[in-house]
């Protein structure tokens, strides 16, 4: 994956709570006493008679199992200009960030009855796969200390009071509420002043922690001029900067801005699909609500070789043999790289009997993928290159990864690769490159490799040769074409 609202969006991954709103529900007295505390904390009736809100954001954002190499993982800087209507329950959230392998300039916005997101590089819109507002929007709420005060206030007939502590020697109350499209949020309320210290909530990535710091008054309104955001133990996002404003949200950024066209159409990912791609390679797989996951099957006589390790790899590998019509066993599954959104499909190519083919440095993250390491006899730790029946594999260094699997069938002219370019729409229509593309061609160009068809991890389509050429002819090594403010 290289899309940091991507990783952001599994961060900060909603649950899906019911939310029972008891028409007459009240809370308790502590509640009561605890919630007027909070608001009074972040500007009582300016807090909520608050109409708007707009968050300017510096972060530092970490995205986990996806280090440059498999040592530590690299932070990245994201900007982020978030502006809410909090009455009409509108939101805009602007992104920018570039890094050593990827550039991304993306706006979600509510725009009419519907969430789009702007892609400033291709100069495109798309329909978000977001259902709503808070699907959209909550995550705006769950990294600001002001927005969680004014929905405490707003949803105080879901609150509880969750006892108390102490953290950094001061004494907390801590305080439940639900929000829509969370699992409940608990805020960890300085006792003495009001001011929220911490959120946390159990999700399905697990616990999550949410740190605000440095509080300050704008307008009247309180906020945290500090955030750090925690997975588990591991930090992931640090901010650099915060500023709000209040009030300040124009209607007009609630539309798709000028000279911006909707995207060409998308090549269909919403069924499992197993394509023919040359004779003896298919591509099996399937887009959906979560990455698309795709792998390519290699007939190899009589087993096949498998490359392209998502969660799901059996699925895929019954889908393939139900459209070959045999059921010849995966020898040899290939590991593109380290990164560990790769490897959910390992523990089923053990399961299948699978030799690995590895870089060294992946092996490790492959035996806890795969929940054990692999036998001596079933893993091959890739050096240079090797040929393995109808393929090749070449170890390369591109700007995704310092030790990467590419996968190149000379008889049918494909190479397959993850991360590195996904071609998204219909007919010849290239999608916009990063760097990680530019650097991919130039491994493939060293190598002296006669491509015809470039497969994806990510993506069904079946890229000609002439369509990643374009793409990477296209690419604009400006980190700020746009000329946006965010970016400028
Ligand atoms: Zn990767």
């Amino acid at each position: 994956m290289n899309h940091p609202f991507r990783y952001a969006a599994a961060a900060f991954a909603s649950g899906a709570a019911a939310l029972a709103f008891g028409a007459d529900a009240l809370a308790g007295e502590a509640e009561d006493a605890l919630i007027a505390k909070v608001v009074s904390a972040y500007g009582g009736d300016r807090l909520r008679n608050m109409k708007s809100i707009r968050i300017n954001d510096v972060y530092k954002n970490a995205f986990p199992g996806q280090g440059y190499t498999s040592g530590y993982v690299e932070f990245t800087p994201l900007s982020q200009d978030a502006r809410i209507d909090l009455a009409g329950e509108r939101g805009s959230v602007e992104g920018w960030s570039a890094n050593w392998n990827f550039d991304t300039h993306t706006r979600q916005l509510s725009a009419g009855e519907e969430i789009v997101t702007v892609n400033y590089r291709d100069g495109t819109y798309q329909h978000a796969t977001a259902p709503d507002f808070f699907s959209a929007f909550g995550i705006v709420y769950r990294v600001s200390d002001t927005l969680l005060a004014y929905q405490l206030a707003k949803s105080a007939q879901t609150a509880k009071a969750a006892g108390e502590e102490n953290y950094l020697g001061r004494p907390h109350k801590l305080i439940t509420f639900e929000m829509p499209q969370s699992p409940p949020l608990t805020l960890h309320v300085d006792a003495e002043s009001g001011v929220i210290s911490k959120m946390t909530r159990e999700t399905a990535f697990g616990a999550l922690t949410y740190l605000f710091s440095d509080h300050k008054t704008v307008g009247g309104v309180g906020y945290a001029s500090s955030f750090e955001f925690f997975i588990g133990k591991d930090p992931n996002i640090i901010t650099t900067s915060r500023n709000i404003s209040v009030n300040t949200v124009r209607s007009n950024v609630f539309s798709v801005d000028r000279g911006i066209v909707e995207e060409p159409a998308r090549v269909s990912q919403s069924e499992m699909t197993v394509d023919e791609i040359a004779e003896g390679v298919h591509l099996a797989g399937v887009g959906g609500a979560g990455a698309a996951a795709y792998t390519a099957f290699i007939d190899a006589g009589d087993h096949v070789i498998a490359v392209g390790g998502y969660a799901g790899l059996k699925a895929r590998y019954d889908a393939y043999k139900d459209a070959v019509g045999h059921s010849k066993p995966i020898r040899y599954q290939i590991v593109t790289h380290h990164h560990t959104d790769h490897l959910g499909g390992m523990a089923d190519a053990l399961a299948l009997g699978a030799t690995f083919v590895s870089p060294a440095n992946a092996v490790e993250n492959v035996s806890v993928a795969a929940g054990e390491t692999p036998p001596a006899d079933r893993l091959i730790v890739l050096d240079g290159e090797m040929t393995l029946g109808p393929v090749k594999i070449y170890d390369i260094a591109t700007s995704h990864a310092e030790s990467y699997a590419l996968v190149y069938a000379p008889g049918a002219k494909v190479a397959f690769q993850a991360d590195h370019y996904t071609g998204n729409y219909e007919g010849d229509t290239p999608t916009s490159a990063g760097v990680g593309a530019v650097t991919l061609k130039k491994a493939i160009d060293d190598l002296g490799l006669d491509v015809d068809i470039l497969l994806s991890a990510h993506g069904r389509k079946a890229v000609p040769w002439a369509e990643f050429e374009t793409a990477v002819e296209n690419y604009d090594a400006s980190p700020c074409p746009s000329g946006r403010a965010i970016c400028g």
